[in-house]
């Protein structure tokens, strides 16, 4: 069987285009055109939208993955209770976490943990939302509508519990919406057993 053979010529060019001049003149007023018209022509023309950042900020989408808080209880202590699985499912390994006991006075004592170092590397991070997925606790959240803010410090960059705890979410709560139920309380889903202390 025949193969058909289709032959696609080179296109040429003119002797403007070989001289090269004129298209470089014309590449110049093109540039200089856009130039002139974002820089000095009407908002409505514009063909770039620049910000005057800090002054001016972009107003980001409600879902937008933003730099992480930790959520607080109603009495300002962290939801955390230091169980790892964000630090597990973060595949870029910037979460580090030292768990911690409550003091045996405590009524959290014997039921949970609270991370005593929480550190979270956002120069690392690479904003996939793992580890807000994997908290079984609604603790770490990305939805502070703020991103990173530059520095030329590496250490600026590494947020501690601290620093979590004090961002709050763009509607401004450091809670979240979703209820917990604390051990001791009557709601308290968990197993109810007597502390080591009150035996
Ligand atoms: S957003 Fe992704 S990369 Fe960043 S800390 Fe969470 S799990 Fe790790
Ligand atoms: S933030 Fe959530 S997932 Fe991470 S250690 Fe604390 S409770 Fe566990």
């Amino acid at each position: 069987m025949a193969v058909e053979v289709k032959v696609i010529k080179k296109p040429g060019r003119t002797v403007a285009e070989q001289a090269y001049l004129p298209e470089i003149a014309k590449g110049l007023g093109f540039a200089m055109g856009r130039f002139f018209k974002n820089t000095f022509g009407p908002q409505a023309k514009k063909e770039i939208d620049t910000v005057k950042y800090p002054e001016e900020k972009v107003e980001y989408p409600e879902r937008f993955r933003g730099i992480h808080r930790l959520t607080q209880r109603t009495d300002g202590s962290p939801r955390c209770v230091a169980c790892l699985c964000c630090s597990t499912a973060c595949p870029a390994q910037c979460i580090y976490i030292e768990p911690a006991e409550y003091e045996p006075d405590d009524p959290r004592y014997g039921y949970e943990r609270y991370p005593s170092v929480f550190v979270i590397d956002e120069l690392r991070c690479i904003f996939c939302g793992y580890c807000v997925e994997a908290c079984p606790c609604d603790a770490i959240r990305m939805d502070t509508g703020m991103h990173m803010p530059p520095s030329t410090r590496r250490d600026h960059f590494l947020y501690d519990k601290e620093t979590l705890l004090s961002i709050p979410g763009r509607h401004g709560t450091y809670l979240t919406d979703n209820p917990r139920h604390e051990p001791g309380d009557p709601t308290y889903p968990g197993i109810d057993r007597e502390h080591e202390d009150s035996t």
